[in-house]
């Protein structure tokens, strides 16, 4: 990408953060025009494509609700065109709600557009412009042109801060894709990282631009895919510029894996052969290409990996490597700190915000710690609506943004450039995709604006309690799982008295933890020791609470992106203690409730000490409810 080009496209941000206002009234305008005859929409606005109306009438949603009209089209009961006017050339499959199945998003021609590069997350910023977003196509030339060019104040973009990195090197990314799902319409579903990654356009940059082969990308088994994105990323070491995956828990786990295996891998690399158990053809046939007997490059990678600590074996093993391009904040931040670890100071970088529902916000400001990053809104893709939280929002020990409450202050909502810095909102989108006041559910701060155009930190999901990848849990969902659990212990003359869970990160991959105080249903309340607690049962009350959590935690155990779920059973008096401590730090008792979900090292440690017994689910739960 020559450096005019770059500078093109940084104008580009420059100019549709400056005409925002202007560019959300055209964009909700042509979307009511094009679709105010939709099923869908004609029983709220009978025909009129008016902006009053449409606020007044057209209710907020969630997926719940319009997702009777997406099954209706999936099921091949009803034309798209009760939705959106355009044709629909597939849904993208979100990568889970808090309660269930991932949602079916419509995609259009278009908004495959939008979508194609948020893997690729500092080329979203090249790609934020025409054709990329909905704004060319609005005449906006014409706007362009009315603007006196602006010298952009950008600042660190990726580019000028790394260069070209196509020139540089490579990127050694963990990338996967996923087997898409047809919908008995004939449309198919699938994540949009997969179609991104069969797009012809990556296809043709990935042999130059990437270290692993499309093959690998595409292996259906999980491990084996890591094992040779992997071992191709070592053998390209030299060539390497960046490294990532789309979420920072995977470029961990991808660090970990090599921790695990490294001798393995170097084996491999000084023979040339392929480990036997990697059986999938595709990923043979990539060794069989790049594979060669290179013993000296095995020594080195030996040397480097047998050294006592891994503190910043990023560098040692990909030496030319700029920095790490991930996602580290929300969920992701967790994990930045051991991240930090191996990387030894390299860069980490979130490039963008971006979810099934459309590329919503770019990080103008690379080089910013994770837990500083402000995103900056994308105007042209999605219209956007703010529903403001209620209290604000508190910032914790690690500069995380924590929602106190998420109840909102009313259903007024505000329009893009009308929102106030240091507010939180919930992110409503009108989409050209069919989505009319959807709650993305995501909860945001506004830190500033660039031009007329909100930044934001990304605060959280809604309604999440647990969460140790991209899953998300809800306290519904803890609460269904304990109770189908706990029914086990009935026939043992056992009752659950109190239970917490926790999100325990401290090793990878994560695992939930659920606290139990159990007692003895009649005579003695004596404190048990947990020796008469029947192993086989505990272990079973762990796999039932699996069983009935949503499919997405389901799919991750399978897939080993989660581990197995733990029961640390505590010691009666255990939550009279957690109680006077949260009592002890201002909570009123009379409105005092145990938190489903344990979230400060203080009280985590009040349990800890506590636990008599600890039970693992020894099986991965079943798949198909
Ligand atoms: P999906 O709909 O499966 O594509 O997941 C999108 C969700 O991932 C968003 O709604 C956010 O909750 C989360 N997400 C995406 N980008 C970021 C980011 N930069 N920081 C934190 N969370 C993010």
């Amino acid at each position: 990408m020559a450096t005019n080009d770059y500078e093109s496209v940084l104008k580009m941000l420059e100019e549709i953060t400056t005409n925002a206002r202007q560019i959300q009234e055209q964009l909700l305008g042509e979307i009511l025009r094009k679709n105010a005859e939709t099923e869908y929409l004609q029983g709220f606005l009978h025909g009129q494509t008016d902006k009053q109306l449409f606020k007044k009438n057209v209710p907020i949603v969630t997926y719940d609700h319009i997702k009777p009209y997406i099954d209706r089209i999936a099921n091949g009961k009803a034309s798209s065109d009760i939705l959106l006017v355009e044709p629909l050339i597939g849904f993208s499959l979100s990568s889970g709600t808090s309660g269930g199945q991932p949602k079916l998003i419509p995609i259009t021609a278009e908004s495959a557009n939008v979508t194609e590069a948020l893997d690729l997350p500092e080329t979203l910023l090249l790609k934020a412009t025409p054709p990329f977003g909905y704004w060319h196509r609005n005449s906006s030339e014409e706007l362009l042109q009315r603007q006196s060019p602006k010298t952009n104040h950008f600042g660190l973009s990726i580019y000028r801060h790394f260069g070209d990195l196509s020139q540089v090197g490579k990127r050694m990314e963990l990338l996967y894709a996923k087997p898409d799902v047809e919908t008995p319409s004939g449309l198919k579903a699938s994540a949009v990282t997969t179609r991104a990654f069969k797009e012809s356009s990556f296809q043709a940059i990935l042999p130059k631009l990437y270290t692993s082969p499309y093959e690998t990308i595409f292996c259906p088994d999980t491990k084996q895919s890591t094992y040779c994105q992997l071992l191709f990323g070592l053998i390209q070491r030299d060539e390497v510029a960046v490294i990532g995956s789309i979420f920072a828990a995977t470029v961990l786990r991808g660090i970990k894996f090599i921790e695990n295996n490294w001798r393995e891998l170097c084996s491999n690399i000084k023979t040339g052969k392929i480990s036997d158990w990697i059986t999938d053809s595709g990923c043979r046939k990539a060794a069989s290409l790049i594979l060669k007997p290179n013993p000296k490059l095995a020594d080195l990678l030996e040397d480097i990996c047998s050294c006592k600590s891994w503190e910043g074996i990023v560098r040692k093993l990909w030496p030319k490597t700029k920095y790490i391009g991930t996602v580290c904040t929300g969920a992701m931040l967790q994990f930045t700190a051991e991240l930090e670890f191996y990387c030894g100071g390299l860069p980490l970088v979130s490039g963008f915000y971006a979810c099934s529902e459309g590329a919503i916000a770019i990080n103008m400001e690379p080089l910013s710690k994770p837990s500083d990053v402000s995103y900056t809104i994308l105007p042209n893709t999605v219209y956007y609506e703010f529903l403001p939280i209620k209290e604000d929002c508190v910032t914790d020990s690690q500069n995380q943004v924590q929602l106190n409450t998420s109840r909102h202050k009313d259903t007024e909502t505000v329009d893009l450039v009308n929102v106030k810095p240091g507010q939180c909102y919930e992110i409503l989108v009108t989409s050209p995709t069919g989505l009319y006041r959807y709650r993305v559910g995501d909860i945001i701060k506004v830190t500033g604006f660039h031009n007329n155009t909100p930044q934001f930190q990304f605060v959280g999901r809604q309604n999440v309690a647990l969460g140790v990848d991209m899953e998300r849990t809800s306290e519904a969902d803890i609460l269904k799982a304990v109770a189908e659990a706990k029914a086990l212990l009935d026939p043992l003359g056992l009752i659950l008295t109190e239970y917490t869970s926790y999100g325990d990160t401290s090793s990878t991959p994560g695992h939930y933890v659920i606290f139990w105080e159990i007692k003895p249903k009649e005579g003695n309340n004596n404190n048990n020791d947990g020796k008469e607690l029947d192993p086989k049962v505990m272990e079973e009350c762990c796999s039932k609470m699996e069983d009935s959590l949503h499919f997405t935690y389901r799919m991750y155990r399978k897939e080993n992106i989660i581990a197995a779920l733990e029961i640390r059973v505590v010691k009666q008096g255990a939550f009279e203690a957690l109680l006077e401590y949260f009592v002890s730090n201002g909570a009123s008792l009379s409105q005092y409730k145990t938190p489903i979900c344990i979230k400060t090292k203080e009280a985590l440690n009040i349990l800890d000490s506590r636990v008599i017994a600890k039970f693992f689910s020894p099986r991965t739960p079943i798949q198909d409810n």
